[in-house]
């Protein structure tokens, strides 16, 4: 196949594009994260779920919910928080909450609960645990996630391959975040597509 010099040269810059990875500084582990958003225009927006019952509002600002001595396995969560049209949005809030790794929330302080801004690029990421499971639930995260001046998106993340996935009536594959363990440290990947 013979491609026009035209041709070849939008396909280098797009496999360019692609391969080049951005590192993030995690203090423990180091994600590379994909520069290019892994959606496309038109994308629908992410799915919606319910807070649940231990949502506290007023989380403080923070992206490093591991504290001294919590049990559990480390998880460096990141991604973009993205238009339909596929561009990334500064700014934007996200508030996280979750059980520890033993399934229980902190509903007197604010243990594992944290909000924090997407950064100049549209990126966000979070240090925690995985949680555990409690009765009825598979594992999740929970998150809200708020453009400047836009409407609240209310939603839990999944992880992938957890049996619980198969009974718990929440779960939803587009909520699963894409996982990859580098030298026994857990990276997890979610972009979310707000409206
Ligand atoms: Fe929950």
């Amino acid at each position: 196949m013979i491609d026009t010099p035209t041709r070849r040269s939008v396909l280098g810059a797009g496999v360019f594009a692609a391969g080049s990875l951005l590192t993030i500084d995690a203090g423990m582990a180091e994600v590379p994260l994909s520069l290019t958003p892994a959606c496309h225009d038109g994308d629908a927006v992410t799915l919606a779920q319910t807070e649940g019952p231990y949502f506290k509002p007023s989380s403080p600002e923070r992206i490093e919910l591991i504290e001294e001595g919590m049990a559990g396995q480390p998880i460096e969560l990141a991604g973009f928080v993205l238009t339909r049209a596929c561009r990334p949005l500064a700014g934007a809030l996200l508030d996280f909450w979750q059980a520890d790794d033993q399934g229980r929330y902190d509903n007197s302080g604010f243990r594992l609960r944290g909000h924090q801004f997407t950064d100049a690029e549209g990126r966000y990421r979070l240090r925690s645990v995985v949680p555990g499971l409690y009765p009825g639930r598979t594992r999740h995260i929970h998150v809200k996630v708020q453009p400047r001046d836009g409407r609240v998106l209310t939603t839990q993340l999944y992880f992938p391959g957890e049996p619980v996935n198969r009974t718990d009536g929440l779960f939803r594959r587009e909520l699963l975040m894409r996982t990859t363990r580098n030298a026994g440290a857990l990276a997890g990947r979610f972009d979310f597509v707000v409206a």
